[in-house]
């Protein structure tokens, strides 16, 4: 069997090719529109997918040598994510499915970040926990199996994503600033600064409370010190993300003994995150986790994701008909 899978949630249009559950090649044209913005502006996102999504369908197919006939089955995000994009996505699979007599599959956006895992070796066993944390997401999934999954713990405001987006913003950096708050981090100090870690109950996180902080902290010291943030950005960006780190460990460990997991696995965008990366090699050896993380191409968006979903799918069957329409909200 071969799938098209196609994903545009956000701002990235993706397009990849899975044989027989192997996936070939992931195409993504980033939208760069959106950097003078500061964040992603929705009606320019579907503009730009409109004019992406031929030319890297047209890349995807041509690379992995794979003619429009050998397809078997054509996939999309359904949800979550911004409507004018999604449609994007949708519509051109559909008329694809329609034109050609295939199977038209739907995949989760958030789903396809934990089935990530399984495009390369090694591969969690499970049950697995998995801490998404991407730009809209924070949650902790107890995947008991490919298709089934249960949110245990999730944000109650903002992603930490989101967090660390508007840190970079009010350190004057550019979108997405999470990488950037990666980069200056690794030559600052992470205990010169405190900020409060917030607590939620039970398995959920809360990511507004820090925000503020950081704003106030900011703002104070600027103004005693003009170039405050100058002068202490990597020190600043290595605080900010020890704390934003401290917060997913605290209840990804609590996860863990709760659910007596072992098997433990990030996804989504901040996954990339190497100070996440470090906590978690530490974390492992600590309690003897076995620790998984994504290749970074597999990290942010991609369709790679959503192909290795939709093989999974196209193995049971699950298709849907020429009336599904978007799910901005997708529940997992
Ligand atoms: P969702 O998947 O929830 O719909 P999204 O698709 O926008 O949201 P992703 O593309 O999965 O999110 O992730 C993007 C987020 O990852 C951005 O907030 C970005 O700043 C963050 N990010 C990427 N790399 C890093 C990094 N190295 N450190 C911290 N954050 C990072
Ligand atoms: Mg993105
Ligand atoms: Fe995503």
């Amino acid at each position: 069997t071969t799938i098209l899978a196609i994903e545009s949630s956000c701002d990235e249009t993706s397009a990849s090719v899975v044989i027989d559950g192997k996936v070939i090649n992931n195409v993504v044209a980033t939208q760069s529109v959106h950097e003078q913005y500061g964040g992603v502006v929705p009606e320019l996102a579907s503009r730009a997918h409109q004019q992406h999504i031929v030319p890297v369908v047209d890349q995807t197919l041509k690379e992995a040598g794979v003619s429009k006939e050998d397809l078997s089955a054509v996939a999309f995000t359904r949800g979550p994510g911004l409507l004018g994009a999604l449609l994007v996505g949708a519509s051109f699979a559909k008329s694809f499915a329609l034109g050609l007599d295939i199977p038209l599959i739907e995949v989760n956006h958030m789903q396809a970040h934990i089935l990530a895992h399984f495009i390369d070796d090694p591969k969690p066993s499970f049950p697995f926990i998995c801490l998404t944390v991407s730009g809209g997401h924070t949650q902790l999934v107890l995947v008991r199996d490919y298709l089934d999954m249960e949110v245990v713990g999730k944000t109650r405001d903002d992603a930490v994503g989101e967090a660390f987006d508007k840190t970079a913003k009010l350190l004057g950096l550019p979108y997405p600033g999470g990488p950037l708050i990666d980069k200056y981090a690794a030559e600052g100090d992470a205990k010169a600064f405190d900020f409060p870690l917030s607590d939620m109950p039970e398995l959920d996180y809360s990511f507004s409370g820090i925000k503020t902080a950081i704003l106030y902290f900011l703002r104070d010291n600027m103004r005693k010190d003009q170039d405050f943030i100058k002068n202490n950005l990597a020190d600043i960006c290595a605080s900010v993300q020890a704390t934003f780190i401290e917060m997913l460990m605290r209840k990804l460990r609590k996860a863990a003994k709760q659910y007596k997991v072992k098997e433990i696995a990030i996804a989504g965008g901040v996954s990339a995150n190497s100070g996440l990366r470090k906590a978690l090699e530490k974390a492992s050896a600590d309690y003897g986790w076995n620790v998984y993380v994504p290749d970074f191409q597999y990290c942010t968006d991609n369709a790679g994701m959503i192909a290795m979903a939709a093989h999974y799918k196209y193995l049971r069957g699950e298709f849907v008909g020429q009336d599904v329409s978007p799910m901005p909200r997708m529940a997992l």
